[in-house]
């Protein structure tokens, strides 16, 4: 597994992250996306540690915190060394019905980091990020508390996730202005199916040296194709829920480009859909979701697949903006 800087950080993380947002459901959007409990949990995280990876990512509202506590019990029971693992969180979602459970304001960043901290069970997050853009609260008051948690020790780096390219802009700008902890990184949806990231994010991030983290690389099982004809797609969680909601119609060429290229390569079109994604030069790491060892198993080979010109030309002309 290789290791990349996040943005301009020091921070080395694998190419590859693990994504816990499958532990915990339990019913809901929750149980939706997934519901697995400590003992799946612990084999996956098991599987992604001998595989190399690093970098594990949840969010204090994945199944309303346990996903958290399933995380972090289980990098306990296989006995990580914390200096070993980044751990990535989230805040900004709502986790309570009060006006100040949510969003970005200094009083739920700095409530939520105590919260997260006490789940995953660990002294400091290495990386800390906010989920959404708040609009109800100033960018600068976001920018500060997240300076005073890294200041105080709790978090090491803070990152933010689907912001708008003026936003993120705005912030790296805050922070340099008023010598406060940098923005390392981004989280993004960006997959060959949703490339929109590539007109405003895409340059941002490589202009200003911010690492992109992507999220869904598969959109959500889409890319694997087993929602196209000849696929089993049986229990998957895009015949229950439209997320991230897929483009199907200019979904299907590129399966079948992915199916070709994939078995060129005696691949699975998820591997190829993931390794394309390693060779986008502004992709510090793409977080893979799985919720069987097999899946994860197969998701790790990616790594190892090298794709050439013609693959990327192919892959490139049936799925450009
Ligand atoms: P993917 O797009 O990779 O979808 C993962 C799902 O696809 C799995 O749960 C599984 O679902 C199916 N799948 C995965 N691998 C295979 C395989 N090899 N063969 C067949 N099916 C497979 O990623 P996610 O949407 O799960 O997101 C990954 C991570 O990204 C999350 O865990 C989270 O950490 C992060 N994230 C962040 C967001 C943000 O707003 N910042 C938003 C969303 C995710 P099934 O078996 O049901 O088909």
């Amino acid at each position: 597994m290789q290791m990349r800087n996040l943005g301009e950080s020091g921070l080395f993380v694998s190419e590859l992250c693990f994504g816990a947002m499958t532990f915990g459901g339990t019913d809901g959007l929750w149980g939706k996306v997934g519901r697995l409990d400590q003992e799946d949990a612990d084999a996956l995280v098991k599987v992604a540690l001998d595989a190399g990876i690093n970098l594990f990512d949840t969010a204090n509202v994945y199944a309303r915190g346990r996903s958290e506590e399933i995380l972090g019990r289980s990098l306990r029971n296989l006995g990580v060394s914390r200096r070993d693992v980044v751990i990535a969180t989230k805040v900004a979602s709502a986790m309570g019905d009060g006006p100040n459970h949510r969003g970005a304001s200094r009083g739920h960043i700095i409530s939520e980091c105590r919260a997260s901290l006490g789940r995953l069970g660990v002294d400091y997050i290495d990386l800390y990020q906010i989920h959404a853009f708040d609009s109800a609260t100033p960018i600068e008051e976001t920018l500060e508390a997240l300076d005073t948690l890294v200041r105080a020790g709790d978090v090491r780096y803070i990152g933010l996730s689907n912001w708008a390219a003026w936003q993120v802009m705005k912030a790296i700008g805050i922070t340099r202005a008023r010598a406060l902890a940098p923005v390392t990184s981004l989280q993004a949806y960006y997959t060959l199916v949703g490339r929109d990231l590539e007109r405003e994010i895409g340059p941002l991030l490589s202009s200003e040296r911010v690492g992109l983290m992507v999220w869904s690389p598969l959109a959500g099982g889409y890319l694997t194709g087993k929602y196209s004809a000849g696929g089993n797609a049986a229990g998957g969680r895009q015949t229950e829920l439209d997320f991230p909601p897929i483009d199907r119609i200019r979904g299907e060429p590129l399966i079948a480009i992915l199916k070709a290229v994939a078995e060129k390569h005696g691949a699975s079109p998820a591997q190829i859909a993931i390794a394309w994604l390693l060779k986008q030069s502004i992709v510090s790491t793409v977080i893979v979701g799985a919720k069987r060892v097999e899946q994860l198993q197969e998701n790790i080979r990616s790594a190892s697949i090298a794709l050439d010109d013609t693959d990327l030309a192919k892959l490139d002309e049936v799925s450009r903006l």
